[in-house]
């Protein structure tokens, strides 16, 4: 009997739709079809393939309406962050289209005087690659990989994650609407187990966004098999707040990059540090700032707080304020579940933190931060620094020498100055330690789906 998946709201637990799962033998069918239609693809000039991506890319945003609703109904994403999330995939897709090229283009990169002897060099596509997808941004991480993985002429496995599945099936329909052959993007329905079969397949690249559990696990599962593997996953990130920051400014700023998408991004803002003179007015504004937070039904348009996407992580922040509790912090605000069946979470402001508590150290995922007060800026680098993960940090203060001079010290993929829980197009988004190994976006998030070819061409 096929097995089902059930897609629940969670604003309200309801199921709202039951889909089909993808068995082992049905992953390996469609691995093998995606296998036998990627020559095809990629032996199309780029612009056949620019142009099925451009209508794509078109259709989300004609769609846009329809295509929010159902990320706001099985995610619990708040409507007016849906909205935005595929606007800016729009974004993204632009800058796709307009460096897919450079990245495929040869180089020559040696001539001898004679010119008998050449040498240069030539991008080629992965080949079969499997995407294997996180829910909290479907369409920024879900196209991350898509759009660069299918310009340069590769066929896609993807697996959207099953608290995202609608979105994922719609994707998948719109770029085959938009002319992107059936067999070279095919979806993959089902849980953990449905990725673990995908990835028994014989693909030439997995791309995956995930926990560091999950990355470490399929890190294993494929590394005899000689194949790139990039994994971009959870975060701890830290914030400065420096004495001669603009306190109240600065606080609006710091709790919209701690609680958008109710806390749910992996660059989101987890740890606040702030230099002692400042925390008090610091943690006034902030903790009103997030008191003014709208929490409620998703698909109201001025709904910031929704539910959680997942019901497990109700207990795991309830824990982690137990924890934190119970070793000495003071709750601010927030602290519990929200009442009825939704998965909803008080925005939660935790002070007298330090990092023998769980709130300061495990990925909360969730609308719970701690504010811990630091001596100076040498307390504040080695305080950002004790952490596993390795994706974000940043600093807030008017002086960028001071800044620099911090985010030079930080072992993390990216660094904000004077901003936080920010991604462009236009800059490699790459996790260092637990946050992962691999670049999506950028023309590097472009190439990463190519492998050279070295032609050393020697006329006779
Ligand atoms: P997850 O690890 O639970 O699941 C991710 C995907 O892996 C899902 O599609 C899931 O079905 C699949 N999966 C689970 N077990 C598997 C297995 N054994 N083999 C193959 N596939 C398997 O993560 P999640 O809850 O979907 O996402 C939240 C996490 O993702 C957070 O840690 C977040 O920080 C991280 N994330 C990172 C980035 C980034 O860019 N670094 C972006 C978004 C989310």
């Amino acid at each position: 009997m096929p097995s089902t998946l059930d897609v629940i709201d969670p604003s309200n637990g309801e199921i709202v739709a039951r889909l089909g799962t993808d068995h082992r033998d049905a992953i390996a069918q469609k691995a093998a079809r995606a296998r036998a239609a990627q020559p095809g693809w990629a032996a199309l000039p780029l612009e056949q393939r620019e142009e099925c991506l451009r209508r794509f890319q078109k259709a989300l945003l004609s769609e846009r309406e329809q295509l929010a609703r159902t990320l706001t109904l099985e995610v619990g994403k708040p409507i007016a962050q849906a909205r935005a999330e595929i606007t800016a995939t729009g974004d993204r897709i632009e800058f796709f289209l307009h460096h897919a090229a450079e990245a495929l283009e040869e180089e020559f990169v040696y001539r001898d005087a004679g010119q008998r002897l050449e040498e240069r060099i030539a991008w080629e596509p992965l080949g079969l690659v499997a995407n294997v997808s996180a829910w909290n941004y479907p369409y920024f991480v879900g196209t991350n990989v898509l759009v660069p993985a299918l310009l340069t002429g590769n066929a896609v496995l993807y697996k959207p994650s099953e608290h995202a599945a609608l979105t994922g099936s719609a994707m998948v329909q719109l770029l085959t609407e938009a002319g992107v052959p059936n067999d070279v993007v095919i979806p993959v329905i089902g849980a953990g187990q449905a990725g673990a079969d995908l990835l028994e397949q014989e693909v030439d690249g997995v791309f995956f966004t995930g926990s560091y559990a999950t990355g470490r696990a399929i890190a294993r599962a494929v590394a005899e098999r000689m194949i790139p593997v990039q994994l971009e996953l959870g975060g701890k990130d830290p914030i400065y707040v420096c004495d001669d920051a603009a306190v109240a400014t600065v606080a609006a700023a710091v709790a919209d990059g701690a609680f958008y998408n109710t806390g749910q991004s992996c660059c989101a803002v987890e740890r606040i540090y702030v230099h002692h003179r400042v925390f008090g007015s610091f943690v006034e504004a902030f903790v009103e700032t997030v008191r003014g937070f709208r929490i409620g039904d998703p698909m109201k348009d001025d709904t910031y707080i929704g539910p959680l996407a997942r019901r497990a992580q109700v207990a795991v922040l309830e824990a982690q304020v137990a924890d934190a509790r119970a070793k000495g912090a003071r709750v601010l605000c927030g602290g519990a579940r929200g009442e009825g069946p939704g998965n909803y979470f008080e925005p939660t402001v935790l002070i007298d933190v330090d990092h023998r508590m769980a709130v300061m150290r495990e990925e909360s995922f969730g609308p719970i931060i701690g504010v811990q007060a630091v001596a100076d800026d040498a307390e504040a680098v080695a305080r950002m620094s004790d952490t596993e993960y390795g994706l974000t940090a940043g600093v807030y203060t008017p002086d960028r020498e001071r800044a620099e001079a911090i985010l030079r010290r930080m072992n993390t993929g990216s660094v904000y100055w004077n901003c936080c829980d920010r991604v462009s197009p236009r800059l490699p988004w790459s996790g260092r330690a637990h946050s992962g190994i691999g670049v999506t976006l950028s023309r590097l998030g472009i190439r990463a789906f190519t492998r050279p070819k070295a032609w050393h061409l020697r006329g006779a």
